[in-house]
């Protein structure tokens, strides 16, 4: 019971905490994952941005070294030198007003003299201002994006363009300053539009080039929004994603954890908790049972002893032990006598039950019993039953005071001619029978003869002597059923009525 209820509140308690904790946790984490990706996506933008302006800044000042289309070679060096001095772009070119590649760094690259139709060398010549194009795939059959600034002869002529290029699937500027993009062990990873909403960067490489404007967050970007939010990614997966825009090339940054990543943070946050629950719930219900077998002990004993009172006859023993419960000991001793108290009452109960209270001899309800045992024992037997003659004058002459002595008188005269093993008992009204184990109904013959003839020889409280009439039937001799058996000892002491009175007859 008290184990039950000690179990029952845990685990009340840990479903409540648990509940709690997983609601406020998820909503904290949440929280917290989101504030933490947008301040890496912010912390990015900061670093891209300072990097395309010294890239922007760098490309701007080789266009301003070169003035003439036929001076190759000074432009060629002029390329060699950005390009070895630093990282920022995996190719640079010199093309001329018609598109018409002048010059490029490394100068491996195989491109000399031809003329690149792309859209972004389109756009680059005719807008003659700084641009920064789209992703496309180049003449040499990689994604890229392409950086130019014009270059204008000392007339202020335009005479082409300076590109510089970002080989996106390759190593580039991007690795180099925010390193490998891989996705990390909660999954959380980020991922680079462009305006147009194309993939400039992403850990999957496949992906780059692609264009996903239909995101929500890429959508907010191209409005040049920055922020945080739970959003679901191009496949329709929740992220919970820190977004900003770089205000130098107007790109966005996206860093997303999976929402899923909180849900596996909770799932092994709440399993730490409940192992921790776990060692104090032992504790406690240990303590419980150990605290309610000491607390029980003393009415257990109780119930086995008033049960052992139910199944028996025997009188209760007070437990010798005291216990340390002050009450279950006076209990238990209260118990213990109002058991025995009730036992002996009982034991009287019963025993009077089977007494005749006038003669003192057993009554009519003892024989039954007696005699189902004897039967059962396969013990022979014969009942002698007694009728004292003409009683009902003496009770009409001396008064019914006087036939209650004469009752007594003659049931003390009986015991003195019986066995010790023999059963004397009053049957009702002046009729008595005896019991006589072991003995067929002529060797208890003489015995009944001898009471006979003894009690018409004594004298009685009235003064004469009294006499009696006796039928003898046997077990197993005349029958082996016991109302049979009286009925045929009953009918050989109506004939002894009959042939005179004051004599025995055994059942023909
Ligand atoms: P019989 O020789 O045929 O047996 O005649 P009887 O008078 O003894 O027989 P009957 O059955 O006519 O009378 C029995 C009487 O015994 C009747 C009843 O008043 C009396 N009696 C029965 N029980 C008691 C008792 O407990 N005390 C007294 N004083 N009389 C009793
Ligand atoms: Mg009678
Ligand atoms: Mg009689």
């Amino acid at each position: 019971m008290l184990p039950g209820i000690v179990i029952l509140s845990f685990l009340l308690i840990m479903a409540i905490a648990v509940t709690a904790s997983y609601q406020s946790q998820r909503q904290l984490l949440y929280e917290r994952t989101l504030a933490m990706n947008y301040s890496s996506a912010e912390r990015m933008a900061i670093t891209m941005d300072t990097m395309f302006s010294t890239m922007r800044a760098s490309l701007s000042a080789v266009a301003d070294q070169i003035h003439d289309k036929s001076d190759i070679a000074e432009a060629q060096s002029q390329l060699e030198f950005l390009d070895v001095s630093s990282n920022y772009f995996n190719s640079i070119i010199w093309a001329d007003e018609r598109g018409f590649i002048l010059s490029v760094a490394p100068s491996s690259l195989d491109v000399i003299g031809k003329r690149p139709t792309t859209q972004a060398v389109k756009q680059a010549l005719t807008s003659r201002q700084p641009e920064l194009s789209a992703p496309y795939m180049s003449s040499t059959g990689r994604m890229i994006v392409l950086m130019s600034e014009p270059v204008f002869d000392e007339k202020g002529q335009y005479i082409g363009f300076i590109g510089g290029t970002i080989y996106l699937q390759e190593e580039n500027v991007i690795h180099e300053i925010f390193g490998d993009n891989s996705i990390d062990t909660t999954g959380t990873y980020y991922y680079v539009v462009d305006p147009s909403g194309k993939i400039v960067y992403h850990p999957d490489r496949a992906r780059i080039g692609r264009d996903v404007s239909t995101n929500e967050v890429v959508r907010k970007l191209e409005h040049g929004q920055s922020g945080q939010g739970l959003v679901d990614n191009t496949y329709n997966n929740p992220y919970l994603a820190g977004y900003v825009t770089v205000s130098e090339n107007k790109w966005g940054i996206v860093v997303q954890s999976p929402v899923s990543m909180v849900a596996e943070q909770q799932k092994r946050q709440i399993t730490k908790m409940v192992l921790y629950m776990i060692t104090p719930f032992l504790l406690v219900m240990a303590i419980t049972v150990f605290l309610a077998r000491r607390l029980t002990a003393p009415f257990v004993n109780l119930a086995n002893l008033v049960n052992k009172a139910a199944s028996g006859t025997a009188l209760l023993e007070i437990p010798p032990q005291k216990h340390w419960n002050r009450e279950a000991d006076l209990l238990t001793r209260a118990v213990v006598s109002s058991v025995n108290e009730m036992q002996r009452q009982n034991q009287l109960l019963a025993y009077t039950a089977m007494i005749d209270p006038l003669t003192g001899l057993q009554n009519r309800r003892s024989v039954r019993p007696v005699l189902e045992h004897w039967m059962e024992e396969q013990e022979s037997f014969s009942l002698v039953m007694i009728d004292i003659d003409r009683f009902k004058v003496i009770n009409d002459n001396y008064g019914h005071q006087a036939g209650d002595e004469v009752l007594r008188f003659f049931a003390r005269t009986m015991q003195t001619y019986v066995q010790p093993d023999y059963l004397c008992s009053r049957w009702g009204g002046e009729e008595f029978v005896i019991l006589v184990p072991g003995s067929s109904p002529e060797d208890c013959f003489p015995m009944a003869e001898r009471l006979r003839e003894g009690l018409a020889k004594s004298e009685s409280p009235i003064g004469i002597p009294i006499t009696i009439s006796l039928g003898i039937a046997g077990f197993p001799y005349h029958s082996t059923e016991i109302d049979q058996l009286f009925e045929y000892a009953d009918k050989a002491l109506y004939e002894a009525k009959e042939g005179g009175r004051n004599r025995t007859v055994i059942y023909r």
